[in-house]
């Protein structure tokens, strides 16, 4: 059986649309279950851990990640709630698929306790620790509106200063493309 599966973009920095906070998703049907599924296409093709709906492009709270890299450690969650930030914060280098070779350390609480529903609409709770917490907080962050280079330290910010500089170059060129197209 072959099915179409949208095939996602990722949205670069600085795009207003990484700016805008996310919609709860109402409905569990087999839209979302596409989506989740071109959603974790995109992350695996461009090599990533996780991938919020806001980095595709769409507003809803959807993240999708698989921080072990294995098979069949693909996760979905929808509608994520963080209940709870615990344990010593840590600093570990982040990258994201929103800001092509950017990197920087960035300090977060061990583990979180997140409610989330999966794709069929069922309820769940779990607790994550280490570098799954770190995902989940950081692909949460997109659904705010949130991006690394908000967390990101002053020193960090010089050290990336340029790459962060070629991408808002880039992003006004293509504005300027799609605003006087040839
Ligand atoms: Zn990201």
């Amino acid at each position: 059986m072959t099915e179409e599966l949208p095939t996602y973009i990722l949205t670069l920095y600085p795009d207003p649309l990484l700016r805008r906070p996310s919609e709860p998703v109402s409905s569990f049907d087999d839209e979302l279950e596409g989506v989740a599924r071109a959603m974790l296409a995109r992350m695996h093709e461009s090599n990533g851990v996780g991938l919020a709906a806001p980095q595709v492009g769409l507003q809803r709270r959807i993240l999708v990640m698989n921080p072990s890299g294995e098979e069949g450690d693909d996760r979905v969650l929808v509608n994520p709630e963080i209940l709870e930030r615990t344990g010593a914060e840590t600093m570990h280098e982040e990258g994201c698929l929103s800001f092509p070779a950017v990197y920087a350390e960035i300090r977060r609480p061990d583990r979180c306790k997140v409610r989330f529903f999966s794709v069929d609409g069922v309820e769940h709770t779990e607790e994550f620790s280490g570098f799954s917490s770190r995902v989940v907080q950081h692909e949460y962050d997109h659904l705010e509106g949130v991006l690394l280079v908000d967390r990101m330290s002053p020193a960090d910010k010089v050290r990336n200063k340029q790459v962060l500089q070629d991408l808002v170059a880039r992003y006004q060129e293509r504005r300027k493309r799609e605003e006087s197209p040839a």
